[in-house]
């Protein structure tokens, strides 16, 4: 048993039979629910807006494998297109006809004018920076507090004893010399960019910032923030790196800079993308202007490979996802998010739980803190007692949410009313275990 009062035997007992093979039996550290306590569920099979654990027990899915099943779970025709790819084989180390098809649905939906296909949003990124740093013959990078890029040694970085000294490493195993030359700023901070560009400008190869944060929970630029930093960016000569993992083909059907650049007239040197674009299989891509592309192996000098990259068996669940991610899909989900950040407001208003609902696009989170949160400091004044007790008592009601009061809550179009009913008619119990905690 856990915290919760659901059975959780057949979990438990796989959990300890994982842990005798695997650190913390887990493959992705917060699946092992460090942050809120209790066993974590193993999954046995899913289903539209459904899961279900080794227990038998069925919970609405809130994050949708942290994001890409925005169709939701074994959708019927990514799943026969995947089988079809399957029966053809599903590796050869050759180029295939589904990674063009994929390539010129990411290039006809964003901003970018190629695209090159890796494997996770890690590689994306570290891909993106090295081709930067190519790019431009320059070594630094900034980033921003807060937005997490995958597990890239010199983006694992927290931010140095000042604002324009360089970073120090943010786990143990990335060496100081990964990490220096890095400079981490607080999120929304317009001056902090401005110091930092006067001060090392001709050394910084390249800026990386979520295109609208959502590893701190969804903490979306400022008016105007994301323009201000391609401006910036252009000035010094260094590229700007848009990292729409999370945020592509989710925040809209052309990602963030859909409801940003698209709208103001601009566009990022780069693009990293993942999650939504490999439709629950290992795809990702790092993509822009065609110049910068043009200086990638083999036709430029900047090397990077990829024995799976461009899979056809995960480009063809991508393809199937993209050309099926309608706009009415985003309406859709859209419609959801506002039903459930509504309801989940009122609850926790209801209950007397100090919090903030913040989003961008399609894609929401529920802070345990007043807001507004415009930065990781924000983002860090959360309650985080109160959200353990609210996750465990949704989980009880057969609803589950991010295991961590950092992340965004992921819908599909497969969340029916049956799905959000059964989220609703828990909110209100949670949101009081949430205020008694
Ligand atoms: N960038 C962003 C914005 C992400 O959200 C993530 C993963 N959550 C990554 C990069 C890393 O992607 P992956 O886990 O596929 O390596």
């Amino acid at each position: 048993m856990t915290s919760s009062g659901r059975n959780t035997f057949a979990s438990a007992a796989l959990l300890a039979r994982a842990r005798q093979v695997t650190p913390g039996g887990v493959n992705s550290p917060v699946r092992a629910f460090n942050a809120v306590g209790g066993t974590p569920r193993f999954i046995t099979s899913a289903e539209g807006a459904w899961l279900t654990d080794a227990d038998g027990h069925d919970y609405v899915d809130l994050i949708c494998s942290w994001g890409p099943m925005l169709l939701g779970h074994a959708h019927p025709e990514v799943e026969a297109a995947v089988l079809d790819a399957v029966r053809r084989g599903s590796s050869y180390g050759a180029p295939t006809v589904p990674e063009v098809e994929l390539a010129e649905a990411v290039v006809e939906r964003t901003s970018v004018d190629a695209v090159r296909f890796v494997s996770s949003g890690t590689e994306a990124t570290m891909s993106a920076i090295r081709l930067a740093r190519g790019f431009t013959g320059r070594d630094v990078v900034v980033k921003f507090a807060g937005c997490y890029h995958g597990h890239v040694d010199s983006l694992l970085a927290s931010a140095g004893s000042g604002l324009a000294t360089f970073a120090v490493p943010g786990t143990p195993g990335v060496p100081a010399s990964s990490t220096e030359l890095t400079l981490v700023l607080p999120y929304n901070d317009r001056a902090a960019v401005e110091a930092v560009f006067a001060e090392h400008g001709d050394r910084i190869a390249c800026l990386v910032t979520e295109a609208a944060a959502g590893n701190m929970g969804v903490v979306p630029p400022e008016p105007g923030f994301n323009a201000f930093l391609a401006e910036t960016c252009r000035a010094h000569g260094a590229l700007f790196v848009s990292d729409e993992v999370m945020t592509g083909f989710r925040a809209s059907r052309q990602g963030y800079w859909g409801l940003d650049g698209a709208v103001e007239g601009w566009r990022p040197d780069l693009t990293t993308f993942g999650k939504v674009m490999g439709g629950g299989f290992p795809a990702a891509a790092f993509g822009g202007r065609a110049d910068v592309m043009a200086h990638l192996a083999p036709e430029g000098p900047v090397y990077q490979a990829g024995t799976l990259s461009g899979n056809p068996v995960a480009t063809t669940a991508g393809l199937t996802t993209l050309r099926l991610a309608t706009p009415d899909v985003y309406d859709r989900i859209g419609a959801t998010a506002e039903v459930l950040k509504a309801a989940a407001s009122q609850a926790l208003t209801a209950a007397g739980v100090p919090h903030t609902v913040q989003s961008a696009g399609t894609m929401f989170s529920v802070f345990f803190t007043e807001g507004p949160v415009r930065d990781f400091a924000a983002a860090s004044a959360q309650d985080l007692g109160a959200y353990a007790a609210f996750f465990h008592a949704m989980l009880d009601a057969g609803v589950y949410l991010p295991p961590s009061a950092y992340e965004a809550w992921f819908l599909s179009d497969a969340h029916d009313e049956r799905a959000v009913q059964t989220v609703l008619d828990a909110l209100p119990g949670a949101a009081r275990a949430a205020a008694r905690a």
